[in-house]
Parts: C-alpha cells; structure tokens; sequence
C-alpha cells in the first residue's frame, strides 16, 4: 500500500472530461488530419493579445532593473502594480478602491482557493450552481467545505430561488456565481441579482452571520451586443470578485488574476487577511512578477473578442436550425445546447464518432446538455456543420 493521500494521487491521475477529449482530438488530428477533427473541448482563447501585451512585456524586460524584476513582488502584489488596477477598475466601475483592495494571484483559480481557504473551516458548506466549472467542487473540498449544487435553471440559466433558498441553512459560508457562465454562457440580469442579494442580506441577518458572495468573473468583458454584466459589489455588500486575464487578454498560460476585496466588506481587514493568509498557506508567496506589470498596464484592454460573437451567431443560428435547442449565450465563448438524448455521455461519444468533440454536461452538474467551447477559427465551425446534421439526422 502507499503511503501518500490516496485523494490527491486519485486528482492527479484523473484527468478532467475535457482534458480527456483535448488530448483525444491531438492524437486524432496527427490519424487523420487536423482539419478534420472538430475540436470543441477546451476553453484556450483563439485571439491573440494584444499587441500591448507584448509591447509592455518587451520594455518592461528593457528597461526595468533585473534584479527588481525576477525578485519577490509583496505577497499580496506589487503597490503600483495594485494602484494601477484599482485605478482602472474605478474608471470602469465608478468605484473608489485603492490598492489595498486587491490581491495579486496567479488566475482565478488561485483566487477562487485564497477565498474559499480563507472564508472556509471545516465542515461548511458552499453553494454552487449548475451549470457549474467543475473545478468549483476541487477547490471547494480542498479547503475543507462541502459543495452543495444547486441543480440548473435549464430555461435560462439564470437561478432557481426556490431550490437555493432551501439550501440555504446556517452552515453555508459562501456561495460561488459565475456570470458569465461557463459553460452556459448565460449572463445574470439585473434582476436575478438583485433577487440572490436580497435572499442573501435576509438569511445573513436570520443566521448572525456573513455568507459571502464570491463573484468568478473570468469572462466579465467577453459579453455580446445588447448584455450588460452587472457589477456584483454594487448589489451586495460581502462580495469578493474573483478576476483573471487568462480570457480577455488570452494569457491563460501566464497566470494572473486577483482577488478584490471591498472595504464595505462585513470585518474587510479580517477578511483581506484571510484571504492572504490562505494564499500564503497555499504556497503562493507572490504572483508572477513580470505578469502583474504587463496586466496592469493592459488592464484597460481586450483582445479582439468580436469573434465570438461572430462564431456564436453562426453555430447558434445553425444548430437552431438544424432542430437543436440552444439558449442564446450572453457571453463567454461557450453554449450548452441540449443533447438529443437524454444521455448526454452516449450524445458525445457519438458525436465523437463524427470526429466532433464536445463535453457532456453532466460533469457541469447539468445533465441532459453539452458544452461546445467556439473559441475557434470561425472555418472550424464551417466546416463542423455538416458533422452537426449529421448527428442530428440520427435522431430524427
Ligand atoms: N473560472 C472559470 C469559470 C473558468 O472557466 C476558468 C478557466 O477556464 C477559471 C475559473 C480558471 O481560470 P484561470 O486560468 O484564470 O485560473
């Protein structure tokens, strides 16, 4: 028997569906062709970044002193790095933050454990919903709470009050929104936050405690024409925003986010502290030092993301057409379309056989859908559509 923690060896061996299917589709691509794999697996942005963010990198490693440059930043980032940031986000969001409101991480996955590990003792409960990033429930037993989900709103995929209200006992001491959704690309409007505020501030007062909101908003500027994103530190008051640049800079690969942290938060001394602390007991020390700089000084930017938009009107209007019930995406560059059967595993393993790889929806919590990543050449998609009516011609 080995001696090590049979969890965390299971976590490393098993990789996600969607890995599963990413690393399928390469080894088909070399079979057959890539252009005849229809890859749909995996959320890696299609746009380049900006050409500031290689403008900024390049003078940065030009002219700044090295030895600052690949030296420790702060832990929580560095001063003008946050300044920078909060500068920002108070011209987007007519805020007034300072740099002690942030706290420099590597994406929001580490953002989302400095808040969970930072808010969370043993035994309590976090809220998810379906459709969910199923790195939620990781993270979340990670540090030692207990994800309770709640199941989908599958109309809209906007919330269902009923079933979260519910669940809403004394032991649940966050709960995660992600809006805009992957995978649903659903947006919450104005009203449903509203709504979950509301619940929130009455329970938190019935309860003599805080139950935190933690806002993941990796996708908050890819939005389509017509939706806007409301900003969740408005509505309620104990909201953590957990923000990353992996999508609207498409630097995935570079690892940089933050943690932001209102003052009006219920202890927010206690809390930012917490939040640090995790991330120093998680190992953190400091997020990439080059990366915060670069981030900071593109924060105000995007890449091109108009062809989502793009990409999403063609395989949405076309699916439609082709008998498949898609509900329109807000944002993101996902849908969640239902599979044709009820089974959403066999969906995708005959899809697969098409040599189009999508994700069943039950490992987002949300059975009976699949998610289809469009951050792709929209000439995938052209070419993916006699592969999609084929697939629905089975069913017919
Ligand atoms: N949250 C959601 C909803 C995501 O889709 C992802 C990545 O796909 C993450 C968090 C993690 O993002 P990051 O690369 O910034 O850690």
């Amino acid at each position: 028997m080995s001696n090590l923690n049979e969890k965390m060896a299971a976590l490393g061996t098993q990789r996600s569906v969607i890995r599963e299917l990413f690393e399928y589709g390469k080894m088909k691509a070399e079979e057959i062709g890539a252009e005849n794999v229809f890859d749909f697996s995996i959320g890696n942005p299609s746009v380049p970044s900006p050409a500031l963010v290689n403008e900024t990198a390049q003078k940065i490693l030009a002219e700044m002193d090295p030895v600052v440059l690949h030296g420790y930043t702060s832990a929580q980032g560095d001063a003008d790095v946050r300044t920078m940031l909060s500068d920002s986000v108070n011209r987007r969001f007519h805020t007034d933050y300072t740099a002690d409101n942030f706290y420099m991480t590597a994406g929001a996955a580490a953002a989302l454990c400095c808040c969970l590990h930072g808010l969370c003792c043993s035994g309590d409960k976090v809220i998810l919903f379906a459709p969910y990033f199923p790195e939620y429930a990781v993270f979340t037993e990670g540090a030692g709470a207990e994800p309770v989900i709640i199941p989908a709103d599958t109309g809209a995929f906007q919330i269902d009050f009923a079933a979260f209200e519910q669940a809403l006992t004394p032991s649940v001491k966050a709960v995660i929104v992600n809006s805009p959704n992957n995978p649903s690309g659903a947006v919450y409007n104005e009203d449903t936050v509203k709504k979950l505020a509301e619940i929130l501030e009455a329970k938190s007062a019935e309860y003599h405690h805080p139950i935190y909101l933690i806002a993941d908003e990796p996708y908050r500027e890819i939005v389509f024409s017509g939706t806007r994103v409301p900003f969740l530190p408005d509505f309620y008051r104990n909201t953590l925003v957990c923000y990353s640049w992996s999508k609207s800079l498409s630097l995935p690969g570079q690892r940089m986010g933050y943690v932001l942290v209102p003052s009006a938060v219920q202890d927010f001394e206690q809390v930012y502290a917490a939040v640090a602390g995790a991330g120093r007991m998680l190992g953190y020390v400091n997020a990439p030092s080059l990366f915060q700089r670069v981030c900071a000084a593109c924060a105000d930017e995007t890449s091109d993301i108009s062809i989502y938009e793009t990409n999403k009107n063609l395989l949405m209007n076309s699916l439609r057409d082709m008998g498949y019930h898609v509900v329109e995406p807000g944002g993101t560059f996902y849908m969640f379309p239902r599979s044709l059967e009820q089974d959403d595993v066999a969906f995708a393993e005959r899809a697969k056989e098409l040599n189009l790889l999508i994700v069943p929806g039950c490992g987002f919590g949300c059975p009976g859908h699949v998610r289809i990543s469009y951050c792709v050449p929209t000439s995938r998609i052209e070419k993916s559509l006699p592969a999609f009516e084929k697939l629905a011609g089975m069913y017919r």
